[in-house]
């Protein structure tokens, strides 16, 4: 066999990727763990085994690829195809391609065997995805209905609601035990907190509809039951899975039932990376996967192939100060480098205006912009960047900021959608019925009763008379969702009449130019194409969506150059030669919400960790001498000056060049403009004397 991709690795990646053997009874291997630091090739050791497996003759249809996002499971994907794809050719076998059809996220993939077994677990086949808003507005609709927020003023919040439930199932806790850990203030409420999460369950169930949580509940309840785990296993060999230390109970459970005795389960991560804590991950899956899979080979990579010695020392430097560690050393393959940098600014403003200087300035010395990051703690502390980079018309894309989902017109045309697809969606009629002018919360509700009447049948909606609604807007409205709703006429034919009366509709509910929402509801139309059903276009899309408005295109993406703005948490598993990461102060990065609790500030110190190990070549981190500082718990904004992040001790400042004449030119300048006294009309009279 021609193995001249395992010669691009070193020794212990080789030892990963071949892990096991083939026999007569295909590809054995016992449980692997791959516990390394950031950069040292992790990711890249998994995509070479899911190639080394295909090409040991595993079928890639039985291999299951686990990962945090989409983008990082495509990426995947292409990377072991262009290992497979070598070899064949070397063998002679052009044009065979090979792709891994299981390659996706927790929640993708269980909402896509959900599907498969509906019938089996008592689901609707057309069960919808709800995000995160529509739960939260769910959860609103049951807590109106139990009249508990109106009976009690302090009651917790939609959002907190929703919080707590998620905590709950995905920590695998009762409601007792997340409330006095994380929510004491909640605690008088269990009762009422109890009646709400059972009304919500079941008003989800007979709507048909699930939330992110449910779909990782849902599978780890499916696999629970010992025939279903035996159908469903019997389909993988082998369960590959990256970023292993932020999975939480759940999906370590379903994990379990897949794979009981470790069997191909190869799992990959680095504990100081752990940044999900507060998401319910539970950094113990990884640290005892040995103990849970007796028999289990560890394998730990020391060499970094990303960044400079410089920059490693800079990141080691931070993680070292964390009080838990599983103790390892990475060593760079890519020699001293430039030391990291740290700008001290005056204010946010001054901070844009620094990194877009430095960005262009990198850029002429032929570092595109595609090979530079601007990572952030918060969506927020980008919004001056953004601004100077429209004025200045360089391109970015920001990811982890204002979702897609998020505009008001994709979520229009996705309730639509969402309503024919499933007319039990109580929150998409909602919103779709209030798109008529003169229909508000009051009489939505009652056309929502009339359709449950009528059997949920959205041709009836044309007999619902709406009050004070725009009779004419209401019939025509009406007419094109049971039209896109009658499914005999198939898919995707009718959503695009839909969405292009909706496009016509742009001019009367956006302020114009309304081109760029034109141009979203296109790219739905377009990404809808690529889908065999509506409902599994509709899932994949709330489960992965497109990281930002006017930002989707993926055909165009290779040639066009464009900065990322990325939250840390986004830029996960990610690299580029130079990254800044901005507003390195206390109160934002670590976040005023975290600075209560020890453990909540170990958390952040790992984000920052993540921030730093980006950086191939070269790290800037940026503090602004003068900030805002948003408290949660006092309800208000907050000015705050100098305050540099408590993380940047002498022992982390030792590696880095700190740069401080920037402020101070500034502060020259402010001087002299206060003390700048002119005449210009006495100057303009002197020319004519
Ligand atoms: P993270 O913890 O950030 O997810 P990782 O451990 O998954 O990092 P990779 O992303 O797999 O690391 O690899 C980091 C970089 O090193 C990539 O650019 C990759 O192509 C390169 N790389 C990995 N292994 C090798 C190798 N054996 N030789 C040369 N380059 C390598
Ligand atoms: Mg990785």
């Amino acid at each position: 066999m021609d193995t001249a991709y395992l010669d691009e690795l070193n020794e212990r990646q080789r030892e990963a990727v071949t892990h096991g053997e083939a026999g007569c009874g295909g590809y054995s291997a016992g449980p692997l763990l791959v516990i390394a630091g950031a950069g040292s090739g992790k990711t890249q050791a998994l995509s070479h085994r899911a190639a080394h497996l295909v090409l040991s003759g595993v079928d890639p249809r039985r291999i299951l690829l686990l990962t945090f996002s989409r983008r990082a499971a495509d990426e995947m994907g292409r990377r072991a195809q262009h290992v497979i794809d070598s070899v064949l050719a070397a063998r002679g076998k052009k044009g065979q391609s090979v792709r891994l059809p299981w390659a996706g996220t927790f929640h993708a993939v269980g909402a896509r065997l959900l599907r498969e077994y509906a019938d089996n677990v008592g689901l609707a086949e057309n069960f919808s995805v709800m995000d995160r808003g529509d739960a939260a507005d769910l959860l609103d609709v049951c807590r109106q209905g139990l009249d508990l927020a109106r009976r009690d003023l302090r009651f917790p919040r939609k959002d907190t609601c929703l919080g707590i439930y998620s905590q709950v199932i995905n920590r695998q806790a009762t409601l007792a035990e997340v409330l006095s850990s994380r929510y004491p203030w909640c605690e008088a409420h269990h009762d009422d907190l109890k009646r709400l999460f059972a009304a919500y369950t079941e008003r989800k169930l007979d709507r048909a509809a699930l939330d992110y949580d449910d779909l990782l509940l849902y599978w780890a309840m499916m696999v629970r039951d010992d025939a279903l785990a035996l159908a469903i296993s019997a389909r993988f060999d082998h369960v590959l899975v990256d970023e292993y230390q932020d999975t939480n109970v759940l999906q370590a459970d379903i994990l379990a039932r897949l794979c009981p005795d470790g069997r191909g389960l190869c799992v990959v991560g680095d504990d100081a990376q752990a940044i999900y804590g507060f998401r319910a991950a539970e950094v113990d899956n990884i640290l005892g996967f040995p103990d849970a899979y007796p028999g289990t080979r560890v394998v730990k990579l020391e060499q970094n192939y990303r960044s400079t010695t410089a920059i490693l020392d800079a990141a080691n430097a931070l993680i070292d100060e964390s009080s838990r560690s599983y103790p390892k050393r990475l060593f760079s393959a890519r020699g001293a480098g430039v030391k990291p940098r740290h700008v001290t600014v005056t204010d946010s403003h001054d901070e844009a205006t620094h990194v877009v200087e430095q960005v262009l300035a990198r850029r002429e010395t032929g570092v595109a912009l595609k090979q530079q990051a601007v990572l952030f703690r918060n969506a927020h502390h980008a919004n001056d960047l953004e601004v100077e980079l429209i004025r200045r018309d360089i391109p970015f894309r920001k990811y982890g900021g204002l979702k897609f989902l998020e505009a008001a017109h994709v979520k229009d045309l996705l309730a639509l959608l969402r309503l024919t697809d499933n007319p039990k969606n109580e929150i998409a009629a909602f919103r779709v019925f209030q798109m008529v002018p003169g229909v508000g919360p009051a009489t939505a509700r009652e056309a929502y009763d009339h359709l449950e009447r009528h059997n949920h049948s959205l041709a009836s909606l044309a007999r619902f008379k709406a009050p004070r609604a725009d009779r004419e807007a209401w019939q025509t409205l009406m007419a094109q969702l049971a039209a896109a709703g009658d499914r005999s006429a198939g898919w995707p034919g009718l959503s695009e009449p839909l969405a292009h009366w909706y496009k016509g509709q742009l001019e009367d509910r956006f302020e114009a130019p309304v081109t760029a929402r034109a141009g979203d509801i296109d790219d739905l139309v377009r990404m809808a194409g690529h889908y065999p059903e509506r409902s599994v276009f509709l899932t994949e899309l709330t489960l992965d969506p497109p990281s930002a408005t006017g930002d989707h295109n993926d055909d165009a993406d290779l040639d066009e150059d464009y900065l990322v703005l990325s939250t840390v948490h986004s830029a996960k598993g990610r690299e580029w030669d130079s990254v800044y990461v901005l507003h390195v102060a206390d109160g934002t990065f670590p976040s005023e919400y975290s600075t209560h609790s020890a453990t909540a500030l170990d958390e952040e110190r790992r984000l920052m960790y993540v921030a730093f190990t980006r950086a191939r070549n070269q790290l800037e981190i940026i503090s602004p001498l003068r900030y805002y500082v948003t408290e949660q718990h006092r309800h208000g904004d907050r000015h705050v000056y100098g305050a540099t992040s408590r993380f940047l001790t002498p022992a982390v400042m030792a590696h880095f060049q700190t740069t401080t004449d920037r402020p101070a030119a500034r502060a020259v300048a402010e001087q002299a403009i206060a003390s700048a006294r002119i005449d210009l009309g006495a100057a303009a009279r002197q020319l004519w004397q």
